[in-house]
């Protein structure tokens, strides 16, 4: 079946069954090509395994995946009744005590919270406000990590770059000033270097406030937080994140030599770490117990919106295609590990304590998966980019059996933030990959919220990962 009739048919199946109280607001998945399968540099071997075994229970896994509403319910509970979860949150424990109970109730195995000290940045209020020429508000975001501002507030000039080559050229100039970033968006990994580092490199020329275009390619007015880093060499200053016509505006207005004036007012600050845990849960092999699949996402999110596909929606993902397994007898002869990290969004301590405490079976780890690029149409897995050339022959014919619903594509490179540390001690890791064109709108915003899911969507990624890991563990 091609993918068009099969998604119509996904399609008809769900509005007949599950869905019909949750229609997303965004419409169904877009009749957009398949991507290509990223160019591969080198020829890959003949696989060595062989799938036909798999087909049946591929087929069962995707129905039952497309036919069930409990991961959109789950997602639900999450989003709507819990909330965002930054780390040290109230929220973000709830949601780990409410995780593990119910993959009790699910009937997982080893479910367990795994602690790990996290840090408590808390946000405060916060304002950005234009004194001169026009005076008035402006959207803005404080940076998680940034330090505060006085009880009155930094009151500035503001000065606008928009590079670190302007900021080079400009040097002194930025002395007494709140230099503006104004990068238009490239890349992710390119523009977020101005979150990151655009506080300390301004404060080196004497800068008293930072204030970064958020990194995201479009904009209604919507500022984006995420973590920023201070180079100790430094004095930190308050940084915070303001929208692209914000950034615009201040262009302009800087390069009409208005010479903008602001007040930045920032209560940001760190309260001591706070206990939290990485969630765990297991399907546990049937022959090789000790040689482990591990499914994962991060359960913290940012302080704004819902943190819904980032990455709430990944960590409903991970745990119901464990739990989509066993509901299904599907018991693989190795143990499908879930793991729902901690603090990755300010700290990476929860992906750092899971190496560190599962040191000893890292070695038995045969493969780990991490979902953070939202719940999205899914496109396959990222494999990273050193994968042996015969797992990579491998894991493409495994992924034929998710041809069906467009999912069989194995790219080049992936990876995550939080399998990272396993991947450095020689963890093979891989990345969920989704169609990504609609993440960086609303990734850590307050717009990140439950109606940006697409249930159907969310339902595909649960069959994805199910099927791969369920043949990883069995084959
Ligand atoms: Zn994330």
């Amino acid at each position: 079946m091609g993918l068009l009739q099969l998604l119509a048919l996904v399609s008809l199946l769900i509005q007949a069954t599950a869905f019909t109280s949750q229609e997303p607001a965004r419409p169904g998945p877009t009749a957009q090509p398949i991507a290509s399968p990223s160019p591969t540099p080198t020829p890959l071997p003949p696989p060595t395994v062989k799938i036909d075994a798999y087909r049946t229970a591929a087929a069962r896994i995707i129905g039952a995946a497309v036919t069930s509403d409990r991961a959109y319910t789950k997602l639900a509970h999450l989003t709507d009744h819990i909330g965002h979860r930054l780390s040290g949150s109230k929220s973000l424990e709830r949601a780990i005590e409410w995780a593990i109970s119910e993959m009790k109730r699910d009937g997982l195995e080893n479910v367990r919270g795994e602690k790990v000290m996290v840090p408590h940045w808390v946000r405060g209020e916060e304002s950005l406000e234009m004194l001169r020429p026009a005076p008035g508000k402006l959207t803005m975001l404080g940076l998680g990590n940034s330090i505060g501002t006085s009880a009155e507030g930094i009151t500035a000039e503001a000065v606008v770059v928009r590079d670190f080559g302007e900021l080079e050229k400009l040097g002194e100039g930025a002395r007494g000033k709140i230099v503006v970033y104004n990068a238009p968006y490239t890349n992710y990994g390119a523009t977020v270097l101005y979150r990151l580092q655009g506080a300390s490199r301004a404060a080196r020329y004497g800068a008293v406030g930072a204030l970064v275009r958020s990194i995201t390619p479009v904009s209604l007015q919507t500022p984006h937080t995420g973590a920023m880093q201070y180079d100790p060499a430094q004095p930190k200053i308050p940084v915070a994140a303001i929208t692209i016509e914000a950034a615009e505006l201040l262009q302009r207005m800087n390069d009409r030599g208005d010479h903008p004036k602001l007040r930045l007012k920032m209560e940001a600050k760190f309260l001591p770490d706070a206990e939290s845990a990485n969630v765990i849960a297991e399907l546990k092999g049937s022959e090789k117990p000790d040689e482990i699949v591990l499914i994962s996402g991060h359960y913290d999110s940012w302080d704004v919106g819902q943190g819904a596909h980032d990455d709430g929606g990944s960590c409903i993902v991970v745990w119901e295609a464990a739990r989509l397994l066993k509901e299904l007898g599907l018991r693989p002869r190795r143990t499908i590990r879930v793991v729902l990290y901690t603090n990755e969004e300010n700290g990476l301590r929860g992906g750092n304590a899971y190496r560190d405490t599962h040191r000893e079976e890292l070695a038995k780890h045969v493969l780990a998966i991490e979902a953070d690029s939202g719940v999205y149409r899914p496109e396959g897995f990222g494999l990273v980019a050193t994968a042996p050339l015969q797992v990579r022959a491998n894991l493409q014919e495994i992924a034929k059996l998710l041809s069906g619903i467009g999912a069989d594509r194995i790219a080049a490179s992936g990876g995550g933030a939080d399998i990272g540390p396993i991947m450095r001690e020689g963890v093979i890791g891989a990345s969920l990959d989704v169609e990504g064109s609609h993440y960086f709108d609303i990734h850590h915003t307050a717009a990140d919220t439950l109606d940006k899911v697409n249930p159907q969507d969310l339902a595909l990624c649960v069959a994805t990962v199910a099927v791969m890991a369920y043949v990883v563990a069995d084959i």
